[in-house]
């Protein structure tokens, strides 16, 4: 299902452009698809064999960059459409980089941490080939993380016998120690806070942040560091959910008290002071902004009449179905697109590239600094982009960012 959305919204935003059919078929159709199925050794003494892919889009504007994910439901389909959106997303930035993304189908909450280091070790090994500095170079994404990351090096480095140093940008999301980027780990999080002052400025939907009440679904590495920024902000954050459950306070809740909780008792549900409800309940509350930071697929035509957020900023992936893109846009609400409000992530990815590339160290201010100007660029482009082709502010970041694909096709 993923994959036919992101294909039709590139075709929506084609027809805006009159591109031909030659310049829309090549950003449709996928350069390469790997999948690969390895031998794991698991704590019991078997050996178990898991699948993964790495779909490699679209190289147009340079080497492929995209996540991997360890989640259940992996799959060819989800892991094409990812891919089309890092196309997309590195386009929207201007970033020197082309779209891929991969997975693995296991359930990380299952596994122990030797289990998951030697299915990492297993699939790199089997996808080394296709992968380098400047090839394809990975990075987390859902259930993956900075450890993940150093693992990948070392094995990369050890597959291809190269030394470490020269194999640390095959991937980024890295540790600090092994040569992360400073700031990286909240970058997702500050670039959707960036896209989301820079809308409220130029649409003055709302007056401003300070005091906007905010429903964040998701509490993972997005919405957890999202909820933390916005609260410095002053805006009210009136619900946050995990996979268990929302909490919900209409006068406000106190993040760090909700952390700390989440952190004691393995979830958010029963924090003192907040009421209880379902994931499902916090998507329709009343507040400003609504801010789906888990999985795909959340808001659709099932519920998307009954969201009164008057901002949707999209941190996951995919969080909209478009049968309910069309029916917030019938009631004017301002949907601002994943691969916009997430695409913080990515670039930071892209700093930490360029410094292992470089031999370069940037302090967290610069990395801060550079994130914002690029966030607040892009967004002012996709809101002018909208007015210009009366369009949706989706199909207007589509139109972008094929812009800057056929441009190259065409040179
Ligand atoms: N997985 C993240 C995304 O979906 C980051 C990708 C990257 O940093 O390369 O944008």
């Amino acid at each position: 299902m993923e994959l036919e959305n992101a294909k039709n919204t590139i075709k929506k935003a084609a027809e805006k452009l009159n591109l031909s059919k030659e310049t829309l078929d090549i950003i449709l159709n996928t350069e390469r698809e790997v999948k690969v199925n390895f031998p794991v050794q698991m704590d019991d003494g078997t050996q178990k064999i898991f699948t993964g892919y790495r779909i490699q889009h679209n190289s147009l504007l340079g080497p492929y960059k995209g996540g991997i994910r360890y989640h259940p439901e992996v799959n060819l389909n989800e892991v094409s459409a990812l891919s089309i959106w890092m196309t997309i997303k590195t386009a929207t930035l201007n970033l020197p980089l082309g779209g891929g993304k991969g997975g693995v189908i296991c359930n990380p909450k299952e596994l122990s941490e030797q289990e998951i280091e030697n299915l990492t070790r297993g699939f790199i090994k089997k996808i080394a080939p296709v992968i380098g500095p400047h090839k394809d170079i990975p990075a987390p994404d859902v259930y993956t993380n900075s450890k993940i990351m150093d693992i990948i090096v070392d094995e990369y480095s050890k597959t291809e016998g190269i030394p470490i140093e020269k194999a640390k940008a095959v991937v980024t999301g890295k540790s600090i120690e092994n040569g992360g980027s400073l700031g990286r780990d909240t970058a997702t999080a500050r670039g959707g806070q960036f896209v989301l002052k820079q809308a409220i400025e130029q649409t003055k939907i709302i007056p401003t942040l300070e005091n906007a009440t905010i429903a964040i679904q998701g509490i993972g590495n997005a919405g957890g560091n999202f909820a933390k920024l916005i609260s410095k902000d002053n805006a009210k954050i009136i619900a946050i959910s995990d996979s268990k459950g929302a909490i919900h306070n209409p006068k406000g809740l106190n993040i760090n008290k909700v952390l700390e909780h989440k952190k004691q008792t393995g979830s958010v549900m029963n924090t003192p002071d907040t009421i209880c409800m379902t994931n499902e309940q916090l998507l329709e509350l009343d507040c400003d902004v609504l801010v789906p930071a888990a999985l795909a697929n959340q808001i659709t035509e099932k519920n998307a009449d009954k969201i009164k957020a008057k901002i949707i900023l999209e941190l996951a992936n995919g969080p909209t179905t478009p049968e309910a893109d069309k029916i917030l846009e019938e009631k004017n609400k301002l949907i601002l697109p994943d691969i916009l409000t997430n695409a913080g992530g990515v670039t930071v990815s892209y700093y930490e590239w360029f410094q292992n590339i470089n031999q370069e160290k940037w302090t967290a201010e610069k990395v801060d600094e550079k994130l914002k100007e690029k966030m607040q660029n892009a967004t002012k482009e996709i809101l002018d982009k909208k007015e210009k082709y009366q369009t949706t502010t989706r199909i207007a970041a589509y139109v972008n960012a094929i812009e800057r694909l056929s441009r190259k096709l065409e040179n």
